[in-house]
């Protein structure tokens, strides 16, 4: 991960243990995602075992692990910091 945005130069590290709130998004997501894997296994298998259901869940953590870290650390920052207009589709590196 970048320690400013190449764009705007916002730093993504704004204060030490910032993103311990992201864990939270990243529990909400997790759920969405376990949610979704239930239903998709008790529609598609529904004489599944509970190993079985413990496995995919197991299985979509693990392959969705790089996809909600970023994307809870990006719903975080955004909580946080205000998307300006002014700075979007700027390549040069500035200091705010
Ligand atoms: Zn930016």
């Amino acid at each position: 991960m970048h320690s400013h945005c190449p764009h705007c130069a916002q730093s993504f590290e704004p204060e030490p243990g910032f993103y311990f709130g992201a864990m939270f998004v990243s529990y909400a997501i997790n759920t969405a995602l376990f949610i979704a894997a239930w239903v998709a296994l008790t529609v598609v298998y529904p004489d599944y075992s509970l190993t079985m259901l413990l496995g995919l869940l197991t299985g979509v953590v693990i392959l969705g692990l790089p996809l909600t870290y970023r994307l809870s650390r990006s719903i975080w920052i955004a909580i946080f910091v205000r998307y300006d207009r002014k700075f979007a589709g700027e390549t040069t590196m500035k200091q705010r």
